[in-house]
C-alpha cells in the first residue's frame, strides 16, 4: 500500500520562508514515505473573465507563473524533491492523486479570496472523503496573529496601523529547507505552454520599467539591487514615480505569486535599518507592506462585498457601462496624455505605478462614470502583479465604495501630471505621437497654440484624440451622483 505527504502548492511559490513544506517534509521523513510537491493549473483562471470575455489570465502574467513554476521545480530539484504539475480543478486533481497515491496528510496555505476559499472548501471535502488529514494555516502577512479578530479588523487604514505598530512585532522568516524527501515514482506532469493555456506568446515591450522574470530566485535578485543600489533609502521620496526600474521596489508580482514572502522584505529592511540607520523611506516600505496586510484583512473580512458594484460600503453608484468610452480607456486613447500613457504601459508590459493606477482609476470611476468592476477585470487580466486583495481592495478605495474616510477623492488629471510627470517624460515616453510637444506641455495639448501643435507634427483628432469628456463637468456630475447614492445609502 503506497503512502505519501502532501503539499498543494498555490500563491506560495517559494522554498524560503515556507514552514508549511518544513513541516511536511519533517513528517515525511518521520514515517519514511516520499513528499509530494503539487501544483494545480486550474482551467477556469485562464476561461473567459466575467465583464469583458477576455483570458482571466493575461499574457503577460501567464508568462510570469510559468517562469515561477518552472524556478520551483528547479529549486525542489536541488534539494531532492521535484514539482507535480496536473491540470484541473484542485478538489478532482487532488483528489485523485490522493487516492492513486495513499496520501495521509495535504498541507497548504488558506487564501483569502472568495474563489479561493471556495475551492478549498471542496479540496477538504474530497480530502475528507478519502481519510487524508488537511493541515492548513494563512501565511501571508507581515504578522502571524493580529490583535483582533477578523471581523473586528479596524475599518480605516490609519486606525489599523496604529494598532498594529503599537501591538506586534513582525514574525521572522523561516529559513529555506537544505534538503527534501523525494516524490517517489510518481509522474511529475509537464508544464503547459503558453498557448496550451489560451494566452499569447507576448513579450514585454523594451520600454517597460524591468524585466519580470518569475521565480523565487529573481525575487531575491530584485530585493537585494533595490536595496544595495540605494533605493530604499530614498523610496518616499521616489515612490511616486512613473518611469524607470528603481523608484519603487517592483516586487509586487514576485509578492502575488509568493516567489517571495513579505516577511523576507521586512527582515531585508530591518537590516539594512541595523547597518545603516533607519530613515522615513526605510520605514515607508513597511508602511507599504501594511497596507497590503490591510487589504488581505478587508478581504478575508468583507468576503464577496469586495465584489458588487456598490463595493464593502454598499453605495449604490449608478454606473455607466458605456463599453466604447472603457475601451478608449482600456487602450490608451481618452485624449489625457497622463492616463493614456499609463494606460499604454500596462497594454504593452503588464505593469503601472501605484501613481498610474490611482489617476486611470480616479479617472475611469470619477470622470467617466464607468463600473468600477470592469477596470479592476481589465487589471485582473493585464497586471504581472495582480492580487485579488490588494486589486479590488484599491478599487473600492478608487471607486469611492471602500473604506475611505474621504469621501469623493478625485484626482485632477492635468493637476496629477504636473506633479508627478512635469517634464513629460513619461507621456513621451509612451505617446510617441505626442513626441515633439516640448517639456511638461505634453499634458495639455488641447490648451496649446495650432502653430506650437503643428510645429511638433501633431493634428488633434488624427494623431491623437480630442480629450473625451470635459473633466470639472464630468466630475461635478459623478459626484453629484455619488453623493445621492450615499444619501440613499443613509436613508435605508
Ligand atoms: C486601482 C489599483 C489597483 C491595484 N492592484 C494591485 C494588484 O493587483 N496587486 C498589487 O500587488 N498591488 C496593487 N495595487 C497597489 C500598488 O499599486 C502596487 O502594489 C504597486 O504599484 C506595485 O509596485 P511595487 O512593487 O514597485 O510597489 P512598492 O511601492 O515598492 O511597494 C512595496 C510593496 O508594498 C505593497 N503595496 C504598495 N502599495 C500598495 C497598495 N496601495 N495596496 C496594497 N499593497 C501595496 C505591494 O506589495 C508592493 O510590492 C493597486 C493599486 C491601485 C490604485
Amino acid at each position: 500500500m503506497k503512502h505519501a505527504i502532501a503539499v498543494w502548492f498555490r500563491t506560495d511559490l517559494r522554498i524560503a520562508d515556507n514552514s508549511l513544506l518544513i513541516e511536511a517534509a519533517e513528517r515525511a521523513l518521520e514515517r519514511n514515505i516520499p513528499l509530494h510537491c503539487v501544483y494545480c493549473i486550474d482551467p477556469r483562471e485562464f476561461g473567459p473573465s466575467e465583464h469583458l470575455g477576455l483570458p482571466r489570465t493575461g499574457p503577460f502574467r501567464a508568462r510570469f507563473l510559468l517562469e515561477s513554476l518552472a524556478a520551483l521545480d528547479a529549486s525542489l530539484r536541488n534539494l531532492g524533491s521535484a514539482l507535480l504539475i496536473r491540470r484541473g480543478c484542485p478538489h478532482e486533481v487532488l483528489g485523485k492523486l490522493a487516492r492513486e497515491e495513499g496520501w495521509t496528510d495535504l498541507y497548504f496555505h488558506r487564501l483569502v479570496g472568495t474563489e479561493e476559499a471556495s475551492a478549498e472548501r471542496r479540496v477538504v471535502k474530497s480530502m475528507g472523503e478519502s481519510g487524508v488529514e488537511v493541515r492548513s494555516w494563512r501565511q501571508r502577512t507581515l504578522h502571524d496573529e493580529y490583535p483582533f479578530e477578523v471581523a473586528a479588523t479596524p475599518r480605516v487604514f490609519s486606525a489599523f496601523r496604529k494598532v498594529v505598530e503599537k501591538e506586534l512585532t513582525f514574525a521572522a522568516p523561516v529559513e529555506a529547507p537544505t534538503s527534501l524527501p523525494g516524490p517517489g515514482d510518481t509522474e511529475r506532469g509537464e508544464l503547459p505552454t503558453l498557448e496550451e493555456l489560451g494566452a499569447s506568446d507576448t513579450l514585454p515591450d523594451k520600454r517597460a520599467v524591468i524585466v519580470f522574470r518569475g521565480g523565487e530566485p529573481s525575487a531575491l535578485q530584485r530585493l537585494s539591487r533595490f536595496i544595495e543600489g540605494g533605493h530604499l533609502r530614498t523610496y518616499k521620496e521616489t515612490r511616486n514615480g512613473l518611469v524607470g526600474a528603481d523608484y519603487s521596489s517592483k516586487l509586487a508580482p514576485w509578492l502575488a505569486l509568493g516567489c517571495i514572502s513579505c516577511r523576507t522584505i521586512q527582515a531585508a529592511v530591518a537590516e539594512h535599518e541595523a547597518l545603516h540607520g533607519a530613515n522615513d523611506s526605510t520605514y515607508w516600505m513597511t508602511f507599504e507592506l501594511l497596507w497590503r496586510d490591510y487589504f488581505t484583512l478587508i478581504l478575508a473580512k468583507h468576503g464577496g462585498e469586495v465584489f458588487r458594484p456598490e463595493g464593502l460600503q454598499g453605495i449604490p453608484v449608478p454606473w455607466e457601462r458605456d463599453l466604447d468610452a472603457f475601451e478608449a480607456w482600456r487602450t490608451g486613447q481618452t485624449g489625457f496624455p497622463l492616463v493614456d500613457a499609463n494606460m499604454r504601459e500596462l497594454l504593452l508590459t503588464g505593469f503601472m505605478g501605484n501613481r498610474g493606477r490611482q489617476n486611470v482609476g480616479s479617472f475611469l470611476t470619477k470622470n467617466l462614470g464607468i463600473d468600477w468592476r470592469l477596470g479592476a477585470e481589465w487589471f485582473e487580466i493585464q497586471l504581472v502583479d495582480y492580487d485579488v486583495a490588494s486589486n479590488y481592495g484599491n478599487w473600492n478605495y478608487t471607486a469611492g465604495v471602500g473604506n475611505d474616510a474621504r469621501g469623493f477623492r478625485y484626482f485632477h488629471i492635468p493637476k496629477q501630471a504636473g506633479m508627478y510627470d512635469g517634464e513629460g517624460r513619461h507621456a513621451r515616453l509612451w505617446l510617441p505621437e505626442l513626441g515633439g510637444l516640448p517639456g511638461g506641455e505634453v499634458h495639455t495639448p488641447w490648451e496649446l497654440a495650432t502653430e506650437t501643435l503643428r510645429q511638433a507634427g501633431v493634428t488633434l483628432g488624427t494623431d491623437y484624440p480630442h480629450p473625451m469628456v470635459d473633466l470639472e463637468a464630468s466630475q461635478r456630475r459623478q459626484r453629484a451622483s455619488w453623493e445621492g447614492a450615499m444619501a440613499s445609502q443613509k436613508k435605508r
